[in-house]
């Protein structure tokens, strides 16, 4: 401090001048006039009613703050939320649907397109929300169908941001957001939650798939130690459920640090429609749906109809070699450590490596893509074990 006061810097000069080189300090400056300008000015807008910007794209209503307590009851209600601007001058706008039961009850949120990769999703949502009668439900659903629009436009996992030459951002890491982050993508993640999610649900279910390059079993990634997380989970006629909390920015997370319990679903393979998975996680919704009393009828197929396998642990078996992945397991199948699960070639075809299984468990998933450099997760493990190992999942 003293050095400052000699060079007759003020402390908001030498703020500016430590941002050029110290990252954390620009996170300091980004202050609220930095911020994306809206309609209510607030980084906490929701439940201060829904703000309609004005414009109409499609026939549908441009909103950037919604509030579901002032749409109208017994009626499904279609908007784009206004995300985050373009360099362009536009917004990435998000499509949601709100089903408003015409009668009050519990708010259950469903979020598809985290990941742009990640079709499955999608469509179950759309299931979802064609199944429900608003008139006959008691309560709210809110579907957000392609929440990382610029990672759906590319089919791609990853946000493209432009802020520094081209950066492919995780936004499943980035969750709740900040609206006065340094980049694109982590505003947008902040918009999305505080204006769009957080004062509006009291669960949400984040749908997502295996990566591209990986199938994976029906399975959740869910905190099983959370009672009303597992009540959601158990309702799903699905394979496999991993009891972890896996990364501190996923979005399911970030819900269950705002209260709001949450889980996340992953439905199979990336970049398809797979129509006999989809329907498992449909009916599983539906299920959840029941369980809270938003819609009537009785529980149909759950974890306990098809076996479900709830384990603590997923190993991944990394390729050590570049080279040709042969497969030798399939997903679901039961293997024992030692067990050989894959093989790799070179490109004269011959082995270069063996890979085994580590463990006791369960195939949850595996690679579909037929190269692998290495590092690349071939094949997980799901096992059940009190000394699980940790590793960098990449399945969500
Ligand atoms: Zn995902």
């Amino acid at each position: 401090m003293t050095e400052i006061n000699e060079t007759g810097l003020d402390r908001r000069s030498f703020m500016i001048a430590s941002a050029s080189t110290a990252g954390a300090a620009v996170a300091l400056l980004a202050g609220s006039a930095n911020a994306q300008t809206t309609s209510t000015g607030s980084s906490t807008a929701g439940g201060s009613g829904t703000v309609y910007t004005g414009d109409v794209v499609g026939g549908k209503q441009v909103i950037s703050a919604l509030d579901v307590s002032d749409l109208e009851p017994g009626k499904k209600h279609s908007f784009y939320f206004r995300g985050v601007q373009m360099p362009g001058g536009q917004h990435w706008y998000v499509s949601v649907m709100v089903a408003k039961g015409a009668a009050p009850g519990k708010r259950l949120g469903l979020i598809s397109g985290v990941h742009g990769d990640e079709m499955n999703p999608i469509r179950t949502l759309q299931m979802v929300m064609k199944a429900l009668d608003p008139a006959s439900m008691s309560g709210t659903v809110v579907a957000v169908f392609d929440l990382s629009r610029p990672a759906i436009e590319n089919m791609g996992r990853r946000w493209p941001n432009s802020g520094r030459g081209i950066d492919l951002i995780d936004i499943n890491r980035a969750f709740p957001g900040n609206e006065n982050a340094p980049d694109a993508p982590t505003r947008h993640a902040g918009l999305v939650f505080n204006r769009l999610l957080r004062s509006n649900l009291d669960y949400g279910l984040d749908f997502h798939t295996a990566a591209t390059g990986m199938d994976a079993t029906a399975f959740h990634l869910a905190r099983m130690d959370l009672p009303e997380v597992r009540a959601m989970a158990e309702l799903f006629p699905i394979d496999q459920i991993f009891d972890n909390p896996a990364y501190p920015g996923l979005l399911a997370n970030a819900l269950i640090d705002a209260g709001i319990p949450a889980l996340t679903p992953e439905i199979g393979n990336p970049r398809i429609f797979d129509h006999e998975m989809i329907a498992q996680f449909v009916e599983g919704t539906m299920n959840v749906l029941k369980h809270h009393g938003i819609i009537p009828g009785p529980i149909g197929r759950t974890g306990k109809d098809t076996d479900v396998f709830v384990a603590d642990g997923l190993l991944p078996i990394i390729a050590t070699q570049g080279g040709f992945v042969e497969l030798l397991v399939e997903l679901n199948e039961r293997v024992a450590a030692g067990q050989k699960v894959a093989i790799q070639t070179n490109t004269f075809g011959e082995v270069v490596a063996e890979y085994t299984a580590p463990v006791d468990g369960e195939v949850g998933a595996r690679r579909t893509d037929a190269t692998a450099e290495p590092g690349t997760p071939i094949v997980f493990i799901l096992f059940d074990s009190a000394d699980a190992v940790g590793g960098d999942v990449l399945v969500e």
